[in-house]
C-alpha cells in the first residue's frame, strides 16, 4: 500500500494490478482505490470526509467506468461532509431531486418508490438515490457509478451535488444544458420594501413584481423583469450553448 501523492485527476485505474491499493489526493480528503481483477474486474473506491479520517463514501466501478471514475470521485470528495459517522444521510430524497440541476423540470411531481428512493432521467443518463445513502447513476452506454454515501452529515445539497457531477459526466451532450425557469416574485406591498409610489398593477394596494430567474444545469443563470423574458433567455442560452439548434 502506498500513500501516494498522485492527483486523482490524472489517475488511470486500469493500470492497477489485482488487489493493488492506491491512494490519490484531491483538493479535499484523500481517496483510496483498490482493484480486483482476478475473477471479475472491478474497482472499490473509498472517499474520505473533509477531516481525512472518516470514510464518507464507498463506490464501485466496472471497467467501462474507469475513464470517468476519477472525475466523479474528485467531485464526491469535494462534496463530502467534514466528518462522517456510520448513519444514513439526513438528506430527503425528494429534496435531492428538487435541488439537482441535472434534471428536467418537476412538472409531474416527484414520484417516490416504496423503498423511499427517487429516480429521474435525462438524455443519456439516469439517477436513483435511496434514503440509506445508496446512489446509482447509469449512462445509456452501460457505464455505472454505484455505491453508498455514508454519514448523517450528507444533506440534500451535498447528495444533489454528487448526483449532478456524475450525470454531467454520463449524459448525452444535449443534456449538459437543461434549463428551468422559476416563478415570478409576485405581489408585494410597496411599504414592505420601503417603497412609496406607483405600481403598474394594483390589487388591494399590492404591486406586481415579475422578476424571474432562469437557470441552466451548466451553472448559467439570469434574472430578468418578467417570466416570459426569462423563458426567452433560457431558450437563447440553450440555442447558443448547443450550437444554434433550436429546441
Ligand atoms: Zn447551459
Amino acid at each position: 500500500m502506498s500513500h501516494g501523492d498522485t492527483s486523482l485527476d490524472s489517475a488511470d485505474l486500469s493500470t492497477l494490478t489485482d488487489r493493488q491499493q492506491a491512494w490519490f489526493t484531491t483538493t479535499r480528503g484523500p481517496v483510496s482505490v483498490r482493484r480486483y481483477a482476478r475473477y471479475s474486474d472491478f474497482v472499490r473506491a473509498a472517499v474520505r470526509s473533509g477531516n481525512g479520517r472518516d470514510r464518507a463514501a464507498l463506490l464501485t466501478f466496472h471497467p467501462g467506468g474507469y475513464p470517468l471514475a476519477p472525475a466523479w470521485l474528485a467531485a464526491v470528495a469535494e462534496a463530502a461532509p467534514a466528518t462522517a459517522d456510520h448513519h444514513s444521510p439526513s438528506a430527503s430524497m425528494v429534496s435531492v431531486r428538487l435541488l439537482a440541476r441535472m434534471t428536467p423540470d418537476h412538472r409531474n411531481g416527484i414520484p417516490r418508490q416504496s423503498d423511499g428512493s427517487v429516480g429521474w432521467s435525462i438524455p443519456g443518463a439516469s439517477a436513483r438515490v435511496w434514503p440509506d445513502g445508496r446512489i446509482m447513476l447509469r449512462g445509456s452506454t452501460g457505464t455505472e457509478f454505484a455505491g453508498r454515501l455514508e454519514g448523517a452529515q450528507w444533506d440534500h445539497w451535498k447528495v444533489a451535488a454528487v448526483a449532478d457531477a456524475g450525470l454531467r459526466l454520463l449524459c448525452a451532450p444535449e443534456a449538459r444544458h437543461l434549463t428551468s425557469t422559476g416563478q415570478p416574485s409576485g405581489w408585494y406591498r410597496p411599504s414592505d420594501r420601503g417603497q412609496i409610489g406607483e405600481g403598474r398593477e394594483r390589487k388591494g394596494g399590492q404591486v406586481y413584481d415579475g422578476t424571474t430567474t432562469a437557470r441552466c444545469s451548466c451553472g448559467w443563470n439570469v434574472t430578468v423583469p418578467s417570466q416570459l423574458g426569462a423563458r426567452e433567455a433560457a431558450k437563447r442560452h440553450r440555442q447558443e450553448a448547443t450550437g444554434g439548434a433550436p429546441a
